[in-house]
């Protein structure tokens, strides 16, 4: 479990880093109205800084996940420390919450 983990979080280490050099300054440009306007090279942007978000908030869980591996709580809800369920672990092996709690 802990090396499924490692290679995911290595994963997306490695998207992470794809996707912030490929777009060098995510962040750095101002999207405000131009969006709206249909300014393809704004839309991209964002839609990389979307998915920026995403590997960042996954990573996030993976990074929780081995802790709880540390501290013996892994599979246990972060909020109510009821059991994750083993379907759940299994469709994503990095839950921190129980479906209840997700999200
Ligand atoms: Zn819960």
């Amino acid at each position: 479990m802990r090396a499924e983990l490692e290679d995911k979080r290595a994963e997306l280490e490695e998207q992470l880093t794809g996707l912030s050099t490929s777009t060098g300054d995510i962040g750095g440009i101002s999207f405000g109205k131009r969006v709206g306007e249909g300014t393809s090279f704004a839309v991209e942007r964002l839609s990389q800084v979307a998915a920026h978000d995403r590997l960042g908030d996954t990573h996030a869980e993976v990074v929780r996940a081995l802790a709880k591996l540390d501290d013996g709580t892994y599979g246990s809800c972060d909020v109510c420390g009821e059991p994750i369920g083993a379907a759940r672990l299994e469709a994503r092996p990095w839950s921190t919450r129980c479906i209840r709690h997700a999200g």
